[in-house]
């Protein structure tokens, strides 16, 4: 993939400072006129001002949402998919400056900003194939009185609530099947990273989504743009990525006018290493699993349960690979992790590691980090960390790795299983008799098998228990925004 020498429309309104957001289908102050800043998280510099909206204007994008619905839905499939598939070759041409909007943006390293963008793009790619498959049905009863065919329709239109730790995958996530099912949408990126939000809104404009078919609320205080839409009933889907205690909030929100919702809730993702795992694949598996995005990742390896014959082995070589992590301004090539979102989440690291050592946990290895401006957490490796720690039960978001050693089988599935999210887990193991019995026994909706990466367009993403419900990606993200209409027709046996 290339990047060519023009400059895409969208780079002088996003990194001019234009205090405007993507309204309707334009660049647009917010209705009384106020602004928010967004900041550099490796510097701690002003890098935009955009409109901080409130009420009014999220009610003037649903207007927009809900005026355009018709026409799109209507639209042919395949006008549909081509306006994707030009998204996609925009996204690839400008592929290097998203990528640097992105480590402007949150401080994730420029190597890991590119993948973001290749996936994201593999997002509109996929759905712009999907969006001209058909999806009907047609049977006759099965007392041949009457024909039954099944099709399915756009829902209509959605509000996109995105986080800020993937800021424009998350997005394109959603955007993509929403766009290619017929549904118009309304997004609300995170107050920490509205910008690669705000420059794919221009993308899709360029390449030809008509007006009100996306549009982008960024503000400073959610609640008070998404309240307004989810008691409309012109709106009639939710679609929301981030904490679960959020999410929890918004489902009882959505029950005003009985949305349909998809909810992509956080995670306490284990990593199980059983004694028969091939030591090096383990250890390469388990940092991409822990420092991919420094940890902040919803399928992050929270906690490795490691069992007792391979436990030293794994915690020394995973703490000299740790221990090597160059940690620094995320912009250098040369960079393996940059700065965590901002001082928060530095905090909460700090935290977890303090309350492991204090019960009892041994500290194997710490990466050196640059003094500030910038927040930076050290990547570390915890050794002999007890249950009761804090650390094996929040979600860490940072580049620590806990090390909770077990003997036997079933004593890891319960430690394992013993959490209310149940989003992605890991196991490495050589025996393939072990791999499915242990796959079949963990409450997750993503597992894992030798590998430390999940996160696929054609595979279905997702949660169970308290991590969510519905999949994003492959052909069940589509169905998420389809609802079913079936026709009664005459059978041959009338
Ligand atoms: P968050 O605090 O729940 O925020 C997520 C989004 O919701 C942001 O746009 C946020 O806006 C908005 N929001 C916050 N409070 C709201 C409210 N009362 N009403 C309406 N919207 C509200 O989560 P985060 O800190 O951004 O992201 C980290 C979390 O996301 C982690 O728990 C992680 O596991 C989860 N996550 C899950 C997945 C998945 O696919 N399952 C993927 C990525 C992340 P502001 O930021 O502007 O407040």
């Amino acid at each position: 993939m290339t990047d060519t020498l023009t400059t895409p429309s969208w780079e002088s309104a996003v990194l001019r400072s234009v205090p405007s957001g993507f309204l309707a289908h334009d660049w647009q102050p917010a209705t009384d006129g106020r602004t928010f800043e967004v900041r550099n998280p490796a510097t701690e510099e002003v890098i935009a001002t955009v409109a901080d909206c409130a009420a009014p204007d999220a009610l003037r994008a649903l207007d927009a949402a809900a005026a355009a619905a018709g026409r799109w839905a209507l639209t042919s499939p395949r006008d549909r998919a081509s306006v994707l598939h030009r998204l996609t070759d925009a996204m690839i041409e400008h592929r290097e400056r998203l990528a640097r909007l992105i480590t402007l943006e949150i401080g994730k390293t420029i190597t890991e900003a590119r993948s973001e963008v290749d996936y994201a793009a593999a997002y509109f790619r996929w759905y712009a194939e999907e969006a001209v498959r058909p999806h009907a049905r047609s049977t006759p009863s099965p007392d041949g009185k009457s024909h039954i065919v099944t099709v399915a329709e756009p829902v209509g239109p959605c509000l996109l609530i995105t986080p800020w730790n993937v800021p424009l995958a998350m997005a394109a996530r959603k955007i993509a099947p929403a766009l290619a099912a017929g549904c118009t949408a309304v997004l609300k990126p995170a107050a920490l990273t509205p910008l690669s939000s705000l420059a794919l809104a221009e993308s899709a404009r360029e390449a030809g989504a008509p007006p009100g078919v996306l549009t982008v609320i960024t503000s400073s205080d959610a609640a008070a743009v998404t309240l307004p839409l989810l008691s409309d009933p012109r709106l009639r889907k939710l679609s929301f990525t981030g904490s679960t205690p959020v999410g929890r909030l918004l489902l009882q929100q959505s029950g005003a006018c009985v949305l349909r919702t998809s909810m992509e809730l956080g995670g306490n993702a284990p990593f199980l290493v059983f004694d028969d795992a091939d030591l090096d694949l383990a250890v390469r598996e388990a940092m991409v699993a822990k420092m991919r995005l420094g940890g902040q990742s919803c399928v992050a390896a929270n906690r490795f349960l490691v069992q007792e014959g391979i436990a030293d082995a794994f915690a020394a070589a995973l703490g000299e690979q740790m221990a090597a992590v160059r940690v620094g301004p995320p912009d250098r090539e040369d960079i393996g992790l940059g700065p965590l979102a901002d001082h928060r989440a530095v905090d909460k690291v700090r935290h977890l590691v303090e309350d492991a050592v204090s019960r009892g946990a041994v500290v194997v290895a710490q990466a050196d980090i640059p003094d500030g401006p910038g927040h930076y957490a050290a990547p570390t490796v915890l050794d002999h960390v007890p249950a009761d720690a804090a650390i094996m039960h929040e979600e860490v978001f940072g580049p620590v790795a806990a090390i909770n050693r077990f003997s036997t089988e079933d004593e890891a599935m319960a430690v394992a299983n013993d959490t209310e999210h149940g989003l992605a887990s890991y196991l490495m193991t050589s025996h393939i008799d072990r791999a499915r019995r242990v796959a079949a026994r963990l409450q997750a909706g993503m597992v894992g098998v030798n590998r430390g990466l999940v996160s696929e367009v054609a595979a279905p993403f997702g949660g169970v228990k308290q991590s969510g419900l519905g999949r994003e990606g492959g052909p069940e993200g589509l169905h998420e925004y389809q609802q079913l209409k079936y026709l009664s027709l005459p059978g041959f046996h009338t």
